[in-house]
């Protein structure tokens, strides 16, 4: 048997490839892990991370707005984007180094430098050749620009997040999850915010009650959302750029964000001459122990095309390092992964859609109400949060819950569990109300809503 440099050797240090290291780490295995760039990834160093610190910045607009009538009376509030820029940079500075930390104290070793495969079992990599039994490709994914003329104008989520000053208009076209969480974060910042959506609504994919709610919210602050919208061209000018659409409208602003969609980080890593199969969209093609078409060499996480979440990558790189390192063959469930849209207000969504369910299931009840929370009493605010549960008629278990509102992603989380170990309505109905709280709705809805 050839002697390996490592038993395990990792391309790109993210999520998936970090957390997939170091279990197999744990367990005894000699590991390298190989990173071009910064230590943690697409999740902690360009999104999942810097968003939410830029959407809580965003949301203090909401704090001082329904601060009066509570009694208080801020001062004229002022956002200074180049302060928050500096301390979200020193945030990730900080948790960059504690995920090189975590791979030192692991005992992985880390070489900086891009990895290319040059046969199954060695990477070249900072201008060396490393060895190993396993190679696990865990590169992730990059932002895609729209294939239209000067398309080059756009600027995408990655440059976002560094932009040297708040632009005054921005134009988004998209109307997905980067779309609509950036569109919300700088409305809150005042930036005046036109999204050009080429769908019939926002958010592919998610249940249709959420999609027409959120737009309604987003719409109430200041969101224009132009929906069956398609880009002609993209012409950039000192004064700044201009969308034209396909029907002659014309969007100007200083900033242009393409968030048009990701795709997996396939090229240049030598995949496709050692055998590996891809797909067309550049997603590696794996089973479900997320095995590649050579032996040795495994994927996970974006680069795979199967569910682009953070904590699915990290799942997968779990399940891969416990197969082939602890001897305990495990494979994840795609089955009710819940999912947020750190918008304002946020979407939480788990299970399956009201038009999924029908699909599915045939006959299914549907309870949908919704209200204005208490705290939009006195402050005035109109804003109503929408909850929704999907219930399969025949067995009376719950499908699919959905909720666009303040503190859905926490809600849903905890619903998840229940919607995971089968939980039946009449057991929702059973669950005593938190009161007063808005999540309480999910355990106070009676009537189900008539079959349209
Ligand atoms: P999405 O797939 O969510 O959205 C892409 C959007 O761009 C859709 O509205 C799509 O329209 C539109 N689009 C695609 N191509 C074009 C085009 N040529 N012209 C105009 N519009 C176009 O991708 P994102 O980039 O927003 O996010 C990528 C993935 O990252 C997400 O799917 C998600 O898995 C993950 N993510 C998760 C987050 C979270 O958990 N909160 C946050 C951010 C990202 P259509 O719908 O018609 O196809």
């Amino acid at each position: 048997m050839a002697a390996f440099d490592y038993d395990l050797f990792v391309i790109g240090a993210g999520s998936g490839g970090v957390a997939a290291s170091r279990r197999a780490a744990s367990y005894g295995a000699k590991v390298a892990i190989c990173e071009d760039s910064r230590v943690g990834g697409t999740c902690v160093i360009r999104g999942c991370v810097p968003k939410k610190l830029l959407m809580y910045a965003s949301q203090f607009r909401d704090a001082f707005e329904d601060a009066p009538n509570y009694g208080w009376s801020p001062h004229a509030p002022a956002f200074d984007w180049e302060c928050l820029l500096a301390n979200k940079n020193k945030e990730i500075d900080r948790l960059n180094r504690i995920y090189v930390d975590m791979l030192a104290k692991s005992g992985v070793a880390l070489i900086t430098g891009r990895g290319r495969l040059v046969d199954p079992h060695t990477v070249e990599v900072a201008g060396r050749r490393v060895t190993a039994k396993t190679i696990l490709v865990a590169t992730g994914g990059r932002p895609v620009l729209p294939d239209v003329p000067g398309a080059e104008h756009c600027i995408t989520s990655n440059e976002l997040l560094e932009m040297p000053t708040l632009p005054r208009e921005m134009v988004v076209i998209g109307g997905g999850y980067i779309a609509v969480e950036f569109a919300s974060i700088f409305a809150g910042y005042g930036t005046k915010v036109t999204m050009l959506v080429r769908g019939e609504e926002l958010l592919t994919g998610f249940d249709d009650d959420v999609r027409v709610h959120l737009a309604q919210e987003m719409r109430k602050r200041g969101i224009e959302i132009h929906v069956r919208t398609r880009i002609e061209r993209i012409d950039g000018g000192p004064g700044g750029m201009t969308v034209r659409t396909t029907i002659g409208q014309e969007f100007s602003a200083g900033v242009v964000l393409a968030a048009t969609g990701r795709k997996p980080n396939s090229g240049g890593l030598g995949l496709a001459e050692i055998g590996v199969r891809i797909d067309a969209d550049g997603g590696i093609l794996v089973d479900g122990f997320s095995r590649t078409s050579v032996p040795n060499v495994h994927a996970v996480g974006d680069v795979t095309n199967r569910v682009a979440l953070t904590p699915v990558a990290i799942a997968e790189g779990r399940a891969f390092a416990e197969t082939l390192f602890n001897d305990n063959p495990t494979d994840v469930s795609y089955a009710n992964i819940p999912t947020a849209v750190f918008t304002t207000p946020p979407v939480g969504a788990v299970g399956l859609t009201e038009a999924q369910a029908r699909r599915a299931h045939g006959a299914v009840d549907v309870y949908r109400t919704t209200f204005r929370p208490m705290k939009n009493t006195i402050s005035g605010r109109d804003e109503r949060i929408l909850m929704k549960i999907v219930v399969d008629r025949a067995s009376d278990r719950v499908l699919g819950c959905h909720m666009v509102g303040t503190d859905a992603p926490e809600i849903v989380q905890a619903l998840a569990i229940a919607i995971n170990v089968g939980a039946t309505k009449r057991q929702f109905d059973r669950t005593i109300a938190l009161h007063p709280s808005s999540a309480e709705e999910f355990v106070l809805m009676r009537e189900p809503v008539k079959a349209p």
